[in-house]
């Protein structure tokens, strides 16, 4: 089982998929696995990158058994493999006009062909897709050794799992048509190939295959936004394969268990992000109140515009309870509290306009600054006094409370009011009524 990323610097889901497929297989059978960094591009190739595919994986839970094997340190190797080819006659060297060239010796300037069989019937038993079949007469004299003097992937690809040991090589649909070159390949050096798995392909909502252009496919990018890695790594799980149980929300050491490579199917397979999303708010809700604070920290430090002096730990700690109800991503905690924090609310002129833009609004606004000069100053009291409000002005709770909630919260969607507005002062809450009800005087909303 190995996984064999080219160090991009971006990692995609569909190779984080990939990865963790490679890596549930092997710790359900008891097997290894193995990273190669693809690192031949050298256009592409940064050390950073590298770490990253190491912090990425190390996130969503994987880990490897042995030294991670570069590919750029085998070069000699790759050129070995060619060498043996050209001298057993299984391969030729080449100009650049495509012309064969006499002799075995790899020269700068000379690119090296695989010459390929005729009439053969090249066929493998892949674990998803079953026995695939090639014929040889479509396939092409594929270059192995380019003029330039480094091996393409297909060769350094067979040759390093070959010499890697590695025993099953799981990996993305779009690499099956290089299999039977492979095959070929190897079968002349003499050598047998890896068992391969094929993963489905991943497509959007739309059932396109998935997009850098269109889709949020970066695995950072998710991890950045605030999605938890189980949620991640357990959605991965199910894009080809599903337990027999039909339970898809259940930790890894089960899927572990549960997991059957004869068992991943074929059909492409949907990368869902309304329900990644919807696992992120399970797994977030499984939280203990003290760990969604620890895990959200790095998203409340960011919000570097908070005066150090109302980041209040106490009002943090009384509203993580109501805000981990409700956040689908730990970056969307900010949004929820923020306005307890910063100088004034924070400006949102769509939810000012929603909210403000009514008749009612400067009535309701004056009503509320009388409420909340006297009511306790506890949530239900509170909350019974915006319930007696609203039958004062004809209104549901939920439309007469829309300006108390953005004049003090600066949004229409956020925690729930009444538990939370109490943790501001009494006088901070007056102030901000009568900031919002001066600013309607000033600007109204309608
Ligand atoms: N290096 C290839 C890639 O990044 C994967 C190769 C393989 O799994 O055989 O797409």
């Amino acid at each position: 089982m190995r996984f064999a990323p080219s160090p991009t610097g971006f990692l995609h889901v569909g190779s984080a998929r990939t990865a963790l497929f490679n890596w549930i297989y092997a710790r359900s059978v008891g097997g290894r696995m193995l990273l190669r960094i693809e690192d031949t591009d050298e256009a592409r190739n940064q050390p950073e990158a590298v770490d990253l595919i190491y912090d990425l994986l190390t996130w969503l839970g994987i880990d490897w058994d042995e030294e991670p094997v570069f590919q750029s340190e085998r070069r000699e190797r790759h050129r070995e493999a060619v060498e043996s080819l050209l001298a057993s006659g299984a391969a030729y060297l080449c100009d650049a006009d495509n012309r064969p060239v006499a002799g075995t010796a790899l020269r700068p300037g000379l690119a090296t062909r695989f010459r390929m069989p005729a009439g053969r019937t090249v066929s493998f038993d892949d674990v998803v897709r079953g026995e695939v079949s090639f014929a040889s007469d479509d396939l092409e004299d594929f270059v192995v050794w380019r003029s330039g003097g480094t091996a393409t992937f297909l060769l350094a690809n067979a040759v390093d799992d070959v010499d890697m040991g590695v025993t099953d090589a799981i990996r993305g649909e779009d690499l099956l048509s290089g299999v039977p070159k492979v095959i070929l390949l190897l079968e002349a050096l003499g050598v047998e190939p890896p068992v391969y798995a094929h993963l489905p392909l991943l497509v959007n909502a739309a059932r396109k295959k998935l997009s850098k252009r269109r889709d949020d496919v970066s695995l950072g990018d998710y991890r950045a936004r605030g999605y938890l890695p189980e949620a991640m790594a357990n959605h991965l799980a199910l894009l080809g394969w599903g337990p027999a149980d039909d339970v898809e929300i259940r930790p890894m050491a089960e899927i572990v268990e549960q997991f059957r490579l004869a068992d991943v199917n074929r059909a492409p397979a949907f990368f869902d992000t309304k329900k990644l999303e919807h696992f992120n708010g399970v797994y977030i809700r499984a939280l203990s109140t003290g760990e969604f604070l620890r895990r959200s920290a790095p998203w409340l430090g960011e919000r570097a515009s908070w005066p150090p002096e109302r980041t209040r730990p106490e009002v943090l700690e009384a509203l993580a309870p109501v805000v981990q109800e409700k956040v689908r991503t730990l970056g969307d905690i900010g949004r929820y509290v923020d306005w307890l924090f910063l100088a004034d609310p924070p400006e949102d002129a769509d939810s000012w306009k929603k909210a403000m833009g009514s008749e009612q609004a400067p009535a309701l606004l004056d009503d509320a600054i009388a409420t909340y000069a006297t009511a306790d100053w506890t949530p239900e009291a509170a909350h019974a006094a915006a319930l007696a409000l609203a039958e004062r002005h004809g209104l549901k709770l939920g439309k007469a409370q829309a300006p108390i909630r953005v004049a003090l919260t600066g949004h229409t969607v956020g925690p729930p009011l009444f538990e939370s507005m109490v943790l501001l002062d009494r006088a901070e809450v007056l102030r901000r009524l009568r900031n919002a009800r001066t600013r309607l005087d000033l600007e109204p909303a309608g």
